[in-house]
């Protein structure tokens, strides 16, 4: 159905809701990951070939996959092996950037610093439901090995097959483990282990509403870098924009889920009615017309005007998109004045598919205007920071005074105790 542009002074309280409240789907979904969840902790590997079987339509026999990795590599297309490995080096030279070094400073006499160590296990999962992700291999494998990361294991669905790309994309990567495992299940494997699962500390990746959904329900049993659910991308545009470059934006995201939120927002009518006319011609054709359709037809999506640039920027602000678009003359001003978004492109040349593939920047992004309060996966997200500090007999006493009055406030009497202990006059 071709969507109507609307006005952003015309939509209502609920409209609103819908937009920026939205939850992809995630909540109602809640109840039943919960039960999926607690059976795999209980039952183990035989709920993984029970949901397998239920929910992917697969009787798995080896969820142990780790040995098709390395064959996969060796006998897809040429081709598609060099772009994996383009991939992987453009997004390895990204994180490779990121990665911080320890220091150590002196602070009026107190020695402080912080050290950077990697976590140890790690699972990745990896979607592969309605399309298939080798890319998320690349974005969630590389950026932990960088970090030092020992064991990485991927988690993606089962197939009768299982996608050569994909186990191929696991070996060039580096993934020490592939888990053919999908959904919530998969999200519990990791999480709490199963007799083939290794248990891991950290769970990463992205997914459709079941797999974000687990990753809310295990968060606290082990830790996850954040909720990274069906795709999100708002563009921002003015009369200097290509509407058809626009549409190509929202269209691409929209194949991803039918719970996918698209939006554009221009502060030009003319603009605006010309992108749903681009929506309307490139969704003919399309190989995923009926994703695109139902991600179009929610309410967390469509094509708005603004009545100034200030308040089509106020709007992206408080959408909080997982991916930005920019697609203005004044586009770095344009910049400026946003915080929240969770990967920004730039320019007519610059289409989010390039980043969800190749640029070097990660793909896995939070969703659900997380983009407020957390940015994507990177080097950082497999790194714990511990703080250093020694001080001599000096700097101890300079703090003297302040630590045993603070601990006599607080009335901890052994903590003010352990700082007179080290001096004479005690
Ligand atoms: P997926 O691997 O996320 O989901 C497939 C799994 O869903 C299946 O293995 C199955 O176990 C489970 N499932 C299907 N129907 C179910 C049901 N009725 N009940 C319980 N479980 C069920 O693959 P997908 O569906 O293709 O979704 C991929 C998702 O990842 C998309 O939403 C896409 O937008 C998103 N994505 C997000 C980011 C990000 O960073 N935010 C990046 C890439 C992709």
């Amino acid at each position: 159905m071709p969507i109507e542009p609307a006005a952003l002074a015309d939509l209502g309280p609920a409209r609103r809701r819908a937009l920026f409240e939205r939850d992809a789907g995630i909540d109602a979904v809640r109840d039943d990951v919960r039960d999926i969840v607690s059976r795999v902790r209980e039952e183990g590997d035989a709920a993984l070939r029970e949901f397998a079987s239920e929910f992917d339509g697969v009787e798995v026999g080896n969820l142990d996959v780790s040995d098709q990795a390395e064959r996969a590599y060796d006998e897809i297309d040429d081709d598609v092996r060099d772009a994996i490995e383009t991939a992987v080096e453009n997004v390895r030279a990204f994180h490779e950037a990121q990665l911080p070094e320890d220091w150590t400073r002196e602070f009026d006499g107190r020695e402080l610093g912080r050290r950077f160590r990697p976590v140890e296990r790690v699972g990745a999962y990896v979607p592969g439901g309605a399309a298939t992700y080798p890319s998320s291999v690349v974005m969630t494998v590389v950026p932990a090995t960088v970090a030092g990361v020992e064991q990485v294991a991927v988690a993606t669905p089962p197939a009768e097959e299982l996608n050569p790309v994909t186990l191929a994309a696991c070996h060039a990567a580096g993934a020490d483990r592939v888990y053919a495992a999908g959904g919530a299940q998969a999200i519990a494997a990791l999480a709490y282990g199963t007799e083939t699962v290794d248990r891991t500390q950290l769970v990463v990746g992205p997914g459709n509403k079941w797999v974000t959904a687990a990753k809310a329900e295990v968060r606290g049993d082990v830790e996850i870098d954040f909720l990274a659910g069906p795709s999100e991308v708002c563009v921002v545009a003015d009369d200097t924009c290509t509407p058809e470059f626009v549409a190509a934006d929202l269209l691409a995201q929209a194949e991803h889920d039918p719970n996918a939120s698209v939006v554009a927002v221009t502060d030009d009518e003319a603009t605006a009615d010309a992108i749903c006319d681009a929506v309307a011609a490139g969704l003919a054709g399309r190989e995923r017309a009926d994703v695109i359709e139902a991600a179009l037809d929610s309410d967390a999506s469509g094509v708005f005007h603004a009545r100034s640039m200030s308040e089509a920027v106020l709007f992206a602000e408080e959408y909080a998109a997982e991916h930005l678009s920019v697609q203005a003359a004044d586009d770095e001003a344009i910049l400026e004045r946003i915080d929240n978004a969770g990967s920004v492109f730039l320019g007519p040349y610059t289409p989010v598919a390039a980043g969800d593939y190749a640029t070097g920047t990660n793909h896995v992004l939070p969703t659900n205007a997380g983009a407020k309060v957390q940015g994507g996966l990177s080097v950082d997200t497999f790194l714990r920071a511990s703080t250093v500090q020694r001080l001599d007999e000096g700097a101890l006493a300079d703090l003297r005074d302040t630590v045993t009055t603070l601990a006599d406030a607080e009335g901890l009497e052994a903590h003010e105790r352990s700082v007179d202990v080290r001096f004479d006059d005690d």
